[in-house]
């Protein structure tokens, strides 16, 4: 079968792949955001963040997440910001700062923007009892008002999540749950300490499937210790036969050095670049044999997912929550380490959950960090973002939403796309550049072409995991 970009996805060589992994391999961002991360201040707290609610005037929907950090054990791949805790004293009083940062935020709003889209992500947001999550969106819902139609999806560890979780949640309008399964090899689970059987995986989806959510996502990480060619097919194949309808493969991020935990796999030993990228490609020839699209950096979809009709019609959006159907320009965000991200700014909330809910108790946000945009910024943003969902870049829509000669302002840049076009990265025609299916595996390198703050910040050794 044929994959998006129109060539066969067996039509990588294992020298192909070995010359990809030695020309591309390097450390680069995911680009869930533009500028990244490293380059936010502390010029951006709550006070700034105020001002960017009052001054938000934009009529269209935006979407919401909510971050719920608590996980009852650790998983020694994570590198999310969880909480692992059994006091319910401290997850009580977590509760009540969602609600006042909720109430302080709707508030500031001029125009109280309605909800295209609502996601819960952690952490493990069914630790919260089903009332406790109820009383959440019950918060949102009374402070926000949905569209019809708008999407609720939410991360569940299904090591926790209950019957009683899936009916509170679909009555409440939610369509969409995602797991992370990561790999059901019994020897690989029992080293990363994320312990699940196929058979539980496989009952629980029917219940959540019975019960009315329309849409299955679960989550793979190629690249941990003990994956083999032969562990690894099995657990796609598994995953095959469950059907979800959309999958994200992960390559596994290990940045011990803001991780710590992370270090204790590196005793195991760690797929070098050339197998991880072997184990990418072995899936992604499986899922696309198997009829799924495969979507952006790292998504796959059935043909009839919203998703996989939307990366056809080139339409998906890249935002926190990674790729998405909604185009929201927008994205407000509660709990402890959540980004929000609005046309004009990114807001970044305080990383520790302590120190979270004495900030809202005291005044009701908690940002610490984040970056106004510029002009300049906003164009590479959306440069950036539709090709790491679309895998391409178009000069004239750049050139109609922001009012410059693409050929003028990124001379260097097109320099620079020439060169991959060279490679067979990339190929050039009348609308733009697009990635080929090497490129695809390679989309960050391209997308850091348009980075500029990749030239002041060439210490990326230690800042970012590997692009390959
Ligand atoms: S369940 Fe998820 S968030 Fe919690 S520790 Fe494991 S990987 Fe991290």
């Amino acid at each position: 079968m044929a994959s998006p970009t129109g060539e066969s996805a067996l039509d990588i060589t294992d020298q192909g792949l070995r010359d990809l992994v030695e020309r591309y391999s390097t450390r680069g961002p995911r680009y869930t955001s533009y500028p990244t991360a490293p380059q936010w201040t502390d010029a951006v707290d709550s006070n700034v963040y105020r001002d960017v609610l009052r001054n938000h005037t934009d009529p269209s929907p935006i979407a919401l997440y909510a971050h719920i950090p608590f996980c009852k054990r650790l998983c020694l791949y994570c590198a999310c910001n969880v909480r692992i805790t059994g006091k319910q004293t401290l997850v009580e009083r977590y509760l009540d700062a969602i609600k006042k940062e909720t109430e302080t935020t709707a508030e500031l709003f001029t125009t109280r923007p309605q909800l295209a889209q609502m996601h819960f992500g952690g952490g493990t947001p069914t630790f919260l009892t089903p009332d406790q999550l109820a009383g959440v969106i019950d918060t949102f819902d009374a402070h926000f008002q949905s569209i019809p139609g708008a999407e609720r999806s939410i991360e569940v560890d299904p090591r926790v999540t209950t019957v009683e979780h899936l009916e509170m949640l679909n009555a409440k309008g939610f369509q969409r749950i995602s797991m992370g399964v990561q790999d059901l090899d019994a020897k690989v689970q029992e080293t990363v300490k994320r312990e699940y059987s196929e058979e539980q995986l496989i009952e629980f989806v029917a219940d959540a499937r019975r019960i009315g959510f329309e849409g299955v996502n679960l989550d793979l990480i190629y690249g941990l210790p003990f994956q083999t060619e032969q562990t690894w097919q099995r657990t796609v194949d598994s995953i095959i036969s469950i059907r979800p309808d959309r999958l994200a493969v992960f390559g596994y991020a290990h940045v011990p050095w803001i991780k710590p935990h992370q270090k204790t796999l590196e005793q195991f030993g760690l797929p070098t670049p050339e197998q991880r990228l072997s184990l990418a490609i072995q899936c992604r020839r499986a899922l696309i044999d198997a009829g799924y699209f495969a979507i952006g950096l790292d998504h796959f979809a059935l043909p009839d997912d919203g998703m996989a009709v939307a990366f056809q019609q080139g339409d998906i959006h890249r935002n926190f929550m990674g790729y998405t159907v909604q185009d929201t320009d927008t994205m407000v965000a509660f709990g402890v380490s959540s980004i929000g991200d609005f046309p004009a700014a990114y807001v970044h909330n305080q990383m520790d959950t302590g120190k979270y809910i004495d900030q809202i108790e005291a005044g009701g946000l908690a940002v610490t960090q984040g970056h106004l945009l510029s002009a300049e910024d906003r164009m590479r943003r959306r440069i950036i973002v539709r090709l790491m969902g679309n895998f391409h870049i178009l000069p004239d829509k750049i050139e109609q939403e922001f009012g410059v000669s693409f050929n003028d302002h990124f001379a260097s840049e097109i320099d620079e796309l020439e060169k991959f076009v060279e490679q067979g990265i990339l190929r050039h025609d009348e609308t733009g550049w697009h990635a080929t299916l090497e490129g695809t595996f390679v989309v960050r390198n391209i997308a850091m072409i348009f980075d500029r703050y990749l030239e002041t910040d060439r210490d990326t050794t230690k800042r970012y995991s590997r692009t390959i």
